[in-house]
């Protein structure tokens, strides 16, 4: 296995790949998409190589293997404090959970990267935060109470519920293969009141964060002066009834969306489109499903070329959001790009991709990537009359949504705690390689002398690097055992204070992931931890490194 480089408009984007023989001719086989960064990338395919095995040839498979089940990952998030059961004292309440300290702490660094990446560093994107419950006229004009509908049906075997789409029927069990009986349609929207008097207004949990961003299109552009194209997103809270929630956070009835709806004038092209080129991925067209082939590895630009993927905004999309994933760690084998099956589509969607990840209990949608053209615009102002035209290059237009990359946070969410969870047979410990960024934690502190001298330069440490940082200050127990208690939560720096320290002013960081020890300047620490989360700077350059014994 080898590591290749591509320069695309003065920026470097690593590559692995493999040479397999096929009969005389050796070639090269892409495995995997490694960054932008040598050093990182370097990191990713040793770490890809670990996962593989060096002899691994059915990788896939291989990788399968390695992943835990949903229920395992359940019961470690409630272990460790990322997730519980909602109300569990009660016995909870199926499809909704709590988020511990470190859920929450690893929650919040999702939606800052996302923001950060998709607001923060983009010209034409802007951000809004819309309520949850609204006029319910928005929710007619949308088309989601008469056509947000599920088809219930029950296992005449084995008893199992679920939804399935109306193009599915009969359809067989997806646990025993017995026959369905269909329940009928159902609108999974909740439906609440507002106002104590009666007769109250019947109002509705918003299904999605989408809604709003078109309801208040016209106000966000002109306070803006948005020109196409533009994206309005949105982070928020949406509610879905949802008849079986089930494998923990992936389907719940309260969830987090983080929506973008990309707008563009009527066949505008994206001007983005170059950097498709530097990302190749597993694609599964519709054509390749309805032969019954296996998804292929392509480079997005030529898919796009070769009218695999139709639209170029869809191509940059889906290309954008995979490099997200990627760049926060995820594990590049374990997503696909799905094109729907015409007869799966929304009721409002031209179009569809997902970009599709490699669950334990099987490849799902992880991310939705709809073509809503200009149908929702055209309904709200229909049904408000009220203008949704703006102006472009000196025409009056209403725009189309040719791509919305949403999200679920909490799919988000399994994907970085799945790739991240290793089982580390030398250590006999779980290791939770979460990248910093996302890392709960970013930094746990120790004196490993219990004398006030050293716990004072801890505390000043800690003091310091909490005014930045999530720390921890953690005194109690044994070095081993305070080192594992912080990989299996992912902390990825141990910082110590031992014998030489308030000598040498300088204490030793610990790097999670190879064990690996550095001694840095007290005075320094913040600076090195920040460039060090940053990916600024590569661990064994950011101090002196200590021999330390193999066990
Ligand atoms: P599914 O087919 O899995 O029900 P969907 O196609 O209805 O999903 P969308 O309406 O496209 O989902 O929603 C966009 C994103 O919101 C999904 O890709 C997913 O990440 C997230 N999402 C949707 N429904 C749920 C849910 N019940 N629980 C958690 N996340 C969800």
């Amino acid at each position: 296995m080898f590591i290749t480089k591509k320069t695309i408009n003065g920026k470097d984007y690593f590559y692995f790949q493999k040479s397999v023989r096929d009969k005389d001719k050796v070639k090269s086989e892409y495995i995997a998409y490694l960054g932008k960064d040598k050093e990182e990338a370097e990191k990713k395919a040793e770490l890809i190589k670990q996962q593989l095995g060096s002899k691994e040839k059915n990788y896939q498979k291989k990788l399968q293997q390695m992943t835990i089940s949903i229920d395992e990952l359940a019961a470690f998030c409630k272990r460790k404090g990322f997730v519980y059961p909602s109300g569990e004292i009660y016995g909870g309440l199926a499809g909704f959970w709590d988020f511990g300290h470190l859920g929450t702490l690893l929650e919040n660094n999702i939606k800052t990267e996302w923001r950060e990446y998709h607001v923060q560093e983009r010209d034409d994107i802007v951000e809004i935060d819309g309520s949850i419950i609204t006029n319910p006229k928005v929710w007619e004009a949308s088309g989601h109470i008469s056509s947000f509908v599920d088809l219930a049906v029950i296992c005449k075997k084995c008893g199992y519920k679920t939804k399935i789409d109306k193009h599915e029927i009969p359809g067989r069990c997806e646990k025993c293969q017995g026959e369905y009986e269909n329940q009928g349609e159902f609108n999974p929207m909740f439906v609440t009141e507002v106002g104590p008097i009666k007769p109250s207004v019947e109002v509705y949990l918003r299904p999605e964060t989408a809604q709003l961003i078109f309801t208040d299109f016209k106000l966000v552009q002109e306070n803006a002066r948005l020109k196409l194209p533009f994206g309005i997103a949105q982070i928020g809270k949406s509610f879905r009834n949802e008849l079986s929630p089930r494998e923990f956070l992936f389907r719940s009835r309260e969830f987090e969306q983080m929506e973008i709806e990309y707008f563009t004038a009527l066949n505008q092209k994206c001007p983005y489109i170059e950097e498709t080129k530097a990302v190749d991925i597993l694609i599964y067209n519709e054509d390749i499903q309805k032969n019954n082939k296996a998804p292929e590895f392509m480079n997005v630009y030529d898919a796009w070329k070769k009218r695999i993927i139709k639209n170029d905004w869809h191509a940059y999309w889906l290309s954008k959001e995979y490099e997200w994933f990627i760049s926060l760690g995820a594990n590049p084998l374990n997503f696909r790009a799905r094109q729907h099956l015409a007869e799966e589509k929304s009721h409002y969607a031209i179009d569809t991709w997902d970009l599709e990840y490699n669950f334990p209990m099987g490849w799902r949608e992880l991310q939705g990537f709809a073509n809503r053209a200009d149908y929702d615009l055209k309904q709200h102002q229909n049904f408000s009359k009220t203008s949704m035209e703006i102006e472009h290059e000196g025409k009056k237009v209403i725009p189309h949504v040719v791509c919305e990359p949403s999200l679920g946070v909490e799919r988000a969410f399994l994907v970085f705690m799945l790739d991240s969870y290793f089982y580390d047979e030398k250590r006999k410990n779980i290791v939770l390689k979460l990248h910093p960024k996302l890392a709960p934690i970013k930094a746990a502190v120790f004196p490993i002398i219990k004398k006030p001298e050293y716990e004072k330069i801890s505390d000043d440490i800690v003091i310091k690097l909490k005014k930045e940082f999530n720390v921890i200050y953690d005194k109690s127990g044994s070095i081993g055992r305070r080192y594992s208690r912080n990989d299996e939560i992912g902390t990825p720096y141990c910082i110590t204070i031992d014998d030489i320290s308030p000598k040498q002013e300088d204490v030793t960081i610990r790097d999670r992931d190879t064990t690996e020890q550095i001694r840095v300047k007290i005075k320094n620490i913040d600076n090195v931890l920040r460039k060090l989360i940053n990916e600024e700077i590569s661990f064994l350059k950011a101090g002196k490194k200590v021999e330390t014994r193999v066990k």
